[in-house]
């Protein structure tokens, strides 16, 4: 799970120094049937310089959605970044229908400093959509959405654990939304949590204006997992093909068992203070009463056994064994029932029988 990946194949060392750089996303302005790479200017820093966030724009000869996929929003979530990598060197932009717009990293100074949280210590998916004057922080989540994000149609925002703890590939989406519910189904993650989307966040921001948008957590921080990052490249096919945009016959299949749909999440929380040790494995199901977590004292004396409250799987978990009091030991996920996933089957359309749940494209519809 920890393998580094090949690097891309580049055009040479000076690839990064001849990008061009521009004030916002004009993708009109843009060559179709081409990819082109910018550097657009969010902010200025402290000295006048501008903080720049790296963008490819993959635009198809045809006409079509534009398609948005953002990483490292926070700067120490790094799995995405080999995802766009992968995705685009994958492309073909003769059968691609519409546009693809990576944001590679969003968070460019939390990126350089290995932390999750902008330059002032903001956490940039609490305060979307910024402010146009405020903090630097506000600033930059403004001209994130204004220059660049706000173009999208659809949005795939990846993300991975905080530092500390551990999660399974994870999506999280508004199952009450067809196309959501559709498109999180068909990156085929391990786990598929409801979750309306949040105000101040990315997800939420870009919903509040009708684009389908989900999360996926794609495992652990600041680190390249060869195997989740795979996954998350094919189910993005999937949805792309789902939604028109490139072909049927370039689209992955479907061979990994279907997720586990949850109806919530919630952590579970350090009640003492003192060194954790997780039971469950990630992904992994409980059932009410099993022992979740023991924790000890400094001198290594038992203080503390958790025990489920109720019937959950593992979304994520704790791997720093310091809990202070209040620290996020478990992030449990509660099942769906057999009418909860039924409804799930109504409102997107999957068919969750069997090994291979399908989605209805709409070619296959015709
Ligand atoms: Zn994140």
């Amino acid at each position: 799970m920890n393998e580094f990946i090949e690097p891309p194949v580049t055009n040479g060392y000076e690839n990064v120094k001849n990008v061009k750089r521009v004030d916002s996303l004009e993708i009109e302005s843009l060559p179709a049937g081409a990819f082109s790479r910018l550097f657009i200017e969010i902010v200025e820093n402290g000295i006048g310089r501008p903080i720049q966030v790296p963008v490819v724009v993959a635009r198809g000869k045809k006409e079509g959605p534009i398609f948005g996929i953002t990483a490292a929003l926070h700067g120490n979530e790094l799995n995405g970044i080999p995802v766009i990598h992968k995705l685009l060197q994958r492309l073909n932009l003769k059968t691609l229908r519409g546009t693809i717009v990576c944001l590679i990293a969003a968070n460019i100074p939390g990126l350089l400093a290995e932390r999750r949280e902008f330059i002032d210590g903001q956490d940039l998916n609490h305060i979307m959509p910024g402010k146009p004057n405020g903090k630097i922080s506000e600033v930059y989540a403004f001209n994130l959405v204004d220059r660049i994000t706000q173009h999208f149609d659809f949005l795939v925002d990846l993300h991975t654990a905080s530092e500390g703890r551990v999660n399974s590939l994870y999506v999280r989406a508004d199952l009450q939304r067809e196309m959501t519910a559709q498109m999180a189904y068909l990156l085929r993650p391990q786990i598929i949590v409801h979750n309306p989307p949040s105000d101040y966040t990315l997800r939420g921001t870009a919903a509040e204006t009708g684009t389908p948008a989900i999360t996926v957590e794609i495992c652990d921080p600041q680190r390249f997992q060869h195997d989740p990052i795979a996954r998350t490249v094919k189910g993005i096919r999937r949805i792309l093909n789902h939604v028109g945009m490139i072909p049927t016959k370039s689209a992955v299949p479907v061979v990994t068992k279907p997720p586990t749909l949850c109806k919530k999440s919630y952590w579970i929380l350090a009640e003492r203070g003192g060194m954790m040790r997780c039971v469950p494995k990630i992904a992994e199901r409980f059932k009410t009463g099993q022992l979740i977590a023991t924790q000890v004292n400094i001198f290594g004396d038992t203080i503390k056994e958790y025990l489920a409250p109720e019937d959950g799987i593992a979304i994520g978990h704790c791997v720093n064994p310091i809990g202070q009091m209040g620290a996020r030991i478990l992030h449990l996920g509660v099942l769906m029932d057999d009418a909860e996933r039924s409804k799930f089957e109504q409102i997107s359309g999957c068919s969750l029988d069997g090994t291979f749940c399908k989605v209805l494209t709409p070619e296959q519809n015709s």
